[in-house]
């Protein structure tokens, strides 16, 4: 008997970097060919809903974990609520 996790070895797509992965628990992102972005984000990396035909034409892509911490720290960053400033008037 072997728990023994079978390892597959491929490129990350977003850094290019070849990296060992268990098939069942790695990363994938879909990307649009035609940006090289992952789909739904801009070139300025702001997401935004993305076409149908960005959707279609996605490919489903394998990434680092090291990449995945990057998009994960970047999501939470852009999902955050926009500090907002609001005028105090001094609680009256
Ligand atoms: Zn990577």
């Amino acid at each position: 008997m072997t728990d023994e996790q079978i390892t597959t070895i491929g490129r990350c797509h977003l850094c290019k970097r070849t990296f060992s992965f268990t098939p069942a628990s790695v990363m994938t992102v879909r990307m649009d060919p035609d940006t090289n972005l992952p789909l739904g984000m801009t070139v300025s990396g702001a997401f935004r809903e993305p076409t149908p035909e960005a959707t279609a034409r996605s490919v489903e892509q394998h990434i680092c974990s090291d990449c995945v911490s990057r998009m994960k720290r970047l999501s939470a960053f852009l999902d955050q609520p926009a500090l907002r400033f609001d005028t105090w008037h001094g609680g009256r």
